[in-house]
């Protein structure tokens, strides 16, 4: 067992916006120093931590200076490239590991992996071109969700069809821009949800209560805790994550999404390899949130207890949505978390607020 890093050691972040931001804060919190690495100036997260490296992600010097500096390095994005996250294993630890960004930033092996572990999703396969499309789709009964399978985000670079039985497809990979893609079978969910696990140097896991989300305009809209799901889903959600984690022998806090059936049995959407923005509630619900649960684990500190004492609903102010913070700072068992972005342009999110309430047995 590693040794937990040292008080006053230095954490490198990798990515500098809000999901940074909060986990420079909670590393203040245990007594760590923080540098991130972004290229763009005044980031979020530069804002509260302890110093910035300007650089591009993959900038090989930059890279190295980070790793100099840091105890340990982790990453806010999934879209790190991997030969950065490997070119820096070679001088700090590096957690997560590099191959659980590998595996979650291309959909077609994202759900391979979690196939391979028994995990369920869509119906998934890869379409090169509009041959591809219409073979596919024909394979799905005409329906389906055709997704870039790189650098896809809040539903940005989808498309759907629905009941298409006939041709007319030529010229759709060309509007995606020709880059691989995947298309799902629709699944008609009766709602989503995702759980937040950690899992710390020592291979302990803990996970948090599943939180029920509402996407608006492919964005998270808000994040109910409870979900409205049996215990036998929860479970399910649980096992899911012990296992992804064990597989991927990771370190940190993960997000995983999925869709829940009728019947409450689960599929996987996606995992993302950090702390997520339906993770956000743990920071006014619970007593250790994910960022410091994050830290907790790169830093090889003990796990904490993932138990809410509060249910809550967490909800995104987007652009405009920046206006209602001084009615939100009036209300009692309400959390207000900004980010420090100056401009609030439409679809970007400024910050989030989390409303407690009593546990209803
Ligand atoms: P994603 O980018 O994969 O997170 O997808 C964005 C949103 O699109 C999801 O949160 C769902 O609401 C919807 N969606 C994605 N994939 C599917 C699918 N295979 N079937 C039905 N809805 C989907």
């Amino acid at each position: 067992m590693t040794a937990p890093l040292p008080l006053g050691a230095t954490i490198g972040i990798v990515g500098g916006g809000q999901l940074g931001r909060m986990l420079a804060m909670a590393a203040a919190r245990l007594g760590y120093r923080t540098i991130v690495l972004e290229p763009q100036a005044d980031c979020p997260a530069a804002q509260v931590a302890n110093r910035q490296i300007a650089a591009a992600y993959d900038d090989p010097a930059a890279l190295d200076e980070l790793a100099g500096a840091s105890a340990v390095v982790t990453y806010e994005f999934e879209n790190v490239p991997v030969v950065a996250a490997e070119h820096l294993s070679r001088s700090a630890p590096v957690h997560p590991p590099a191959r659980a960004l590998e595996v979650s930033q291309d959909r077609l092996s994202e759900k391979t992996f979690l196939n391979s572990i028994g995990i369920s999703t869509a119906g998934f396969r890869p379409v090169e071109n509009d041959q591809d499309l219409a073979d596919a789709l024909h394979a799905f009964g005409g329906s389906g969700i055709l997704k870039t399978r790189r650098m896809g985000y809040d539903g940005k670079g989808q498309m759907v069809f629905r009941n298409m039985t006939t041709g007319g497809f030529d010229g759709t990979c060309a509007s995606l821009g020709n880059v691989p893609l995947i298309l799902e079978s629709f699944v008609a969910f009766e709602r989503e949800m995702s759980v937040i696990a950690a899992r710390g140097i020592d291979g302990s896991v803990a996970v948090f209560d599943a939180a029920e989300n509402v996407h608006k305009n492919g964005i998270l809209h808000t994040s109910t805790v409870p979900a409205a799901i049996g215990p036998e889903t929860a479970e399910a959600a649980r096992d899911a994550a012990r296992r992804i984690l064990s597989a991927l022998d990771y370190v940190g806090v993960i997000g995983i999404e999925f869709f829940v059936l009728p019947d409450g049995s689960l599929l996987a959407n996606e995992m993302a390899p950090r702390v997520h923005n339906s993770g956000h509630w743990t920071e006014a619900a619970c007593t250790v949130s994910q960022f410091e649960q994050h830290v907790r684990a790169v830093a090889g500190l003990p796990l904490g207890d993932a138990n809410r004492h509060s249910d809550c609903v967490m909800e995104n102010l987007v652009g405009d949505d920046i206006d209602r913070v001084p009615s939100l700072l009036a209300e009692p068992d309400v959390a207000v978390h900004l980010y420090g972005k100056a401009e609030a342009r439409p679809g970007r999110k400024m910050g989030h607020f989390t409303r407690i309430s009593p546990i209803r047995r």
